[in-house]
């Protein structure tokens, strides 16, 4: 199996940082073994060089995951971040957007929630998908997940229609439940069963502006589905040296989904959260995503702070348990980022 890397943006200047941590020390060594390659490309006219993905399991009938672990000893192929050249989506049309990271507490579901909620302050009309088994969205608005008789499930295995398990609170919100774990096997079977999710989201499309998916810490095919129904993903991303390595693994799953199913999906940003600006441990993986990413990562830092683990308690977003703090603003200011970013690259 191949492992595909992402290729840094500006080697040079990551290879003359101090080294002073395991991961800097093996960024270093990923970029030596990476020397060959033209690393001056840009990032928006870069190709994606998909030499090792012919490697990699293809759509061809068996059952997820899809994606294999990365081996130490596989060769070293670089596959950067690709910004589709499609016009952007959204600025006129729906937004769909999945919030992706095969991590797990990386602020996916907090992210997926609060930006929501932000664009609906904002005059938005926006509909949130809740995908992963565990609920988390699903609870954070004051449901059961364990009580709730039709979900997602429902939706994307037996084609009920999704309007049937949209609940209208902060923001509507098509729920999930304990059965979703069950999806990815069902689904296995099915003919389409990467289209599911594309498919149910056509009868509602047209009543929102915005549609977020959240989706679950892994790229089985309850991801892909997300991926394949969206026009870009959002990957959170916890501000800590180990976040970069997941990266590559969902950059393969995606390039396999543009090859395969739905050309013009990529990443539109990369948020950094849970972001502790006085350390400089926060503040060196920052910087790191930066110099690999560039101006991918938005400039809006989610601020660790406890009022983001309080919000869901009360079944409320952080806008609407604390609408004037800093974690509520926060949210606000990755909205106009994620609208404006959409908008200067329809106008470069
Ligand atoms: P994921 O969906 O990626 O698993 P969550 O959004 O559920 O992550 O967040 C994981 C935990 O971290 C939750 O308890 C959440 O309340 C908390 N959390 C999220 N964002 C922040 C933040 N910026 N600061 C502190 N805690 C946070
Ligand atoms: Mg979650």
């Amino acid at each position: 199996m191949g492992f595909v890397r992402l290729l840094p943006r500006s080697s040079s200047r990551a290879r003359n940082r101090v080294v002073e941590t395991d991961l800097e020390i093996d960024l270093e060594a990923d970029l030596e073994a990476e020397s060959e390659v033209d690393v001056s490309k840009k990032r928006h006219k870069a190709p994606v060089e998909l030499t090792a993905l012919e490697e990699l399991p293809v759509f061809d009938g068996s059952p997820a995951p899809i994606v294999s672990a990365p081996v130490a000893s596989a060769p070293v192929v670089s596959a950067p971040i690709v910004v589709p050249q499609a016009p952007a989506p959204g600025v006129t049309g729906t937004r769909v957007i999945a919030f992706a990271n095969q991590k797990g507490g990386v602020a996916k579901t907090t992210t997926t929630l609060n930006l929501g909620v932000a664009f609906k302050e904002m005059g938005y009309r926006v509909l949130l998908v809740d995908l992963d088994p565990q609920g988390n969205l699903t609870m954070s608005q004051g449901l059961n997940p364990d009580t709730i008789e039709t979900s997602m499930f429902d939706v994307l295995v037996r084609k009920i229609p999704i309007s049937d398990v949209i609940e209208r609170r902060e923001v509507d919100l098509a729920v999930a439940s304990i059965d979703l774990a069950g999806a990815e096997l069902a689904l296995a079977a099915l003919i389409g069963r990467e289209r599911s999710l594309e498919k149910a989201l056509v009868e509602v499309r047209d009543r929102y502006d915005f549609i977020l998916i959240d989706t679950p810490p892994s790229l089985g095919l309850l991801t892909i589905n997300a991926f394949v129904a969206a026009t870009g993903v959002i990957v959170p991303v916890q501000c800590e040296y180990l976040a970069l390595r997941g990266l590559v693994q969902l950059e393969n799953t995606l390039a396999m989904v543009r090859e395969n199913l739905n050309p013009l999906v990529g990443v539109e940003g990369i948020v950094p959260t849970m972001y502790d600006a006085r350390t400089l441990h926060a503040r060196e993986a920052v910087e790191i995503l930066e110099e690999n990413f560039g101006d991918l990562v938005f400039k809006t830092r989610i601020r660790k702070t406890v009022r983001y683990a309080e919000a869901p308690v009360k079944g409320s977003s952080v806008l609407g348990y604390d609408p004037t703090g800093n974690a509520s603003q926060a949210y606000r200011d990755l909205a106009k980022e994620v609208l404006h970013g959409a908008e200067a690259r329809e106008h470069a």
